[in-house]
């Protein structure tokens, strides 16, 4: 139906031939054409091509209800809101219905009288499919009335069964009738709570006040949860858990490059900085390694996890400090360092939860995390036997200073005395800018250094690499 003749009415409706679907069968059809003509179903969603996604889509073609299971910082809200592509871009409904209904098959009271009275007069109106998605993040003091509904109990006093004498006021759940309802972090809901949310789905009827109502919702559900709460026992009553058709475990991403690849496309950006700026490659790979140490760390607790917000907030706090640094100096190129790194500190702090209560330890955790990441990318790029001219000119008392204060000139001086430095750092920057040049000087050095090659000590805020 073009924009132009949409139907305004339920006669209209019926003479274009408008036939509803269900919420799943609409999913269903327009996931499986989207499949066919080849488009990206899943747009932004990096490293899940061969895990996550399949199973999600078998899913949808299945027409079961989904639950996410991960730690924090796995794309789950994300890929939860991209399920609104699979709806159709409009949908009609009875213009005025709360919860959306059906213009063929109205549930609410309100509707069925307005048709009885108008007939094939009933003005409909058409709802766009953002429009038909609801999420809401769980926690212990949500009750029926927010997410389900609740009811006058004086007009309800009289007994039968209800919903026809009803007026009841609708919940979040009803309100997305007909669309998708995603609940983040489903555990945390109380037990009453699961137990109605399992009757709606189920019985399509739920207890209100002690009232059985009816309701027969047409929702897709969806739902997430941190997989320890999950499996632990009490957390999800078990009748809720088995109506899940489908359980989808999430994960980090297994390669630095997916790692990467999500950093450049979710860090903050400004537009109109009067500064250039460049994130080497290694520096790239450095802070997404110490994420994916972080990962490792039996010190860190990894029920909660290590997002990738880490990364991207590390990446942007080196970038930052570098930016500082340029506009302090009045250099018009800002290229992140190695000592820029401690800077991490700030924003890796807050998103690791230590598996002990020892605070002192954060900083020095997060210095070896930074070292090992250094250590494990510069070995990437170079063999350090290849490197023993370099190290044969600190001999005899030669020495280098750098800090993250310091211009990119005076780091030249030292590309010009020592022989050989030049050509080595071509290996890892491909521009002439001194700036890029200093950063990379930095790489050479403190991999040296971490490779027990070169001593560093540091001075009035100033490092300095000798033999
Ligand atoms: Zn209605």
């Amino acid at each position: 139906m073009t924009k132009k003749n949409k139907a305004k009415t339920i006669g209209e409706l019926k003479k274009a031939g408008y036939q509803p679907v269900p919420i799943r069968a609409e999913m269903r059809r327009n996931l499986i054409d989207m499949i066919r003509k080849k488009k990206n179903i899943f747009p932004g969603i990096i490293g899940f091509d061969d895990t996550v996604i399949p199973q999600v889509i078998n899913a949808i073609i299945s027409g079961q209800d989904i639950i996410f299971l991960g730690e924090r910082g796995q794309a789950k809200s994300r890929i939860m809101r991209l399920l609104i592509n699979l709806l159709d871009e409009e949908v009609p409904v009875i213009k005025g219905c709360e919860i959306n209904d059906d213009p063929f098959a109205p549930i609410c009271r309100w509707c069925r009288d307005k048709l009885a009275e108008e007939g094939d007069a009933t003005e409909i109106s058409w709802l766009p499919r953002e429009e038909r998605y609801g999420e809401k993040l769980a926690t212990p003091d949500i009750s029926i009335a927010d997410l389900i509904g609740d009811v006058d109990p004086i007009k309800v006093a009289e007994g039968r069964y209800l919903s026809d004498e009803l007026t009841m006021y609708y919940g979040l759940i009803p309100r997305t009738n007909r669309g998708i309802f995603c609940i983040n972090e489903l555990p945390d809901l109380t037990d009453r709570l699961q137990v109605g949310l399992f009757n709606l789905m189920e019985e399509r009827d739920v207890q209100i006040r002690g009232y059985r109502i009816r309701l027969p919702l047409d929702v897709f559900l969806v739902a997430s949860a941190n997989p320890e709460d999950y499996t632990n026992r009490g957390r999800i009553i078990t009748p809720l858990k088995d109506r899940y058709g489908a359980q989808v475990r999430t994960h980090y991403p297994t390669n630095i490059e997916d790692e990467i690849s999500i950093v450049e496309m979710e860090r903050r950006q400004f537009s109109g900085d009067e500064f250039e700026s460049y994130v080497p490659r290694y520096m790239k790979e450095i802070i997404a390694e110490v994420t994916h140490l972080a990962r490792k760390s039996s010190d860190i607790n990894q029920r909660s996890g290590v997002s990738v917000r880490t990364s991207i907030a590390n990446y942007e706090t080196v970038l930052s400090n570098a930016i500082r640094r340029a506009a302090t100096l009045g250099e018009k190129l800002a290229v992140p360092r190695i000592s820029d790194l401690p800077y991490i500190q700030s924003s890796t702090t807050g998103k690791i939860e230590l598996e002990s209560f020892e605070e002192t330890r954060e900083d020095k955790l997060i210095d070896d995390l930074i070292k090992k990441a250094v250590l494990q990318v510069f070995n990437r790029y170079y063999q350090v036997d290849e490197l023993e001219d370099i190290v044969a000119q600190f001999s005899g008392g030669f020495s280098v200073e750098v800090s993250d204060t310091m211009s990119a000139k005076s780091y030249m001086r030292n590309v010009k005395e020592m022989i050989g430095l030049t050509d080595v750092v071509k290996t890892v920057v491909d521009s002439e800018r001194p700036e890029a040049i200093a950063a990379a000087v930095e790489f050479v050095l403190e991999g040296l250094h971490l490779n027990k090659r070169l001593n560093k000590t540091r001075h009035e805020g100033k490092i300095i690499y000798r033999r």
